[in-house]
């Protein structure tokens, strides 16, 4: 199994690259910024508790967050792997991965760590409120959410250093590029595991 988490600030591309990523090696990418989204759009019980601390650009707590992944990832059957994108976002988030992974007899393979300037991330993500229309792509809560980021994601850095699984791709460039140096990554690391 090939099981990848994608890192990086919002508008950093996890969720083009996800996408992209899940296609060509038959992955399954889940974006839990997708999931919750849903929730909110059908009014669900859970859509209602989770839609303040997303528009305020706060991460939803561990306990409820954990509970929500976790039941859309048993909905989910994939003997080739799995994307995390968006999953996860805190320590405590990357230590249940890393027991819900070992239950399946398997392990995060890769960690792909999206770098890219900040100027360039509010642009991006500006330009996709403007587009998707979506509640948080607004200055004030991309602000919180970048901040959020640097605090409470950026340390999985070193945690997935740590664990070797770390590899850093360059977020800036043309979707296809990005794509390019990621593919070329996977390669290597499907040859490893042969
Ligand atoms: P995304 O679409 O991945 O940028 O997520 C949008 C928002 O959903 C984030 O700004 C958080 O409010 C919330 N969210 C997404 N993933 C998580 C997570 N792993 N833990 C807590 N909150 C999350």
């Amino acid at each position: 199994m090939l099981n990848i988490v994608l890192l990086g600030p919002p508008g950093s591309g996890k969720g083009t690259q996800g996408e992209l990523i899940g296609k060509k090696y038959g992955l399954y990418s889940i974006s839990i910024g997708d999931v919750l989204r849903k929730e909110i759009k059908n009014k669900t019980n859970i859509g209602e508790r989770i839609k303040g601390f997303i528009n305020q650009g706060e991460l939803i707590p561990d306990s409820l967050i954990v509970k929500i992944f976790t039941n859309s990832l048993e909905k989910i059957n994939n003997n080739q792997g799995y994307i995390f994108d968006g999953f996860p976002r805190t320590i405590f988030q990357a230590k249940i991965l890393d027991n819900i992974l070992k239950k399946k007899n398997t392990d995060i393979t890769a960690v792909f760590s999206f770098c890219i300037k900040k100027e360039e991330l509010i642009n991006r993500l500006l330009k996709r409120g403007n587009i998707l229309n979506r509640g948080d792509d607004n200055l004030k809560t991309i602000q919180n959410r970048l901040i959020v980021y640097k605090k409470q994601t950026e340390p999985l850095q070193e945690f997935y250093k740590k664990k070797e699984k770390l590899i850093k791709i360059l977020g800036s460039g043309s979707i296809e590029s990005i794509f390019n140096c990621i593919t070329v990554q996977i390669t290597n690391i499907i040859s490893s595991m042969q």
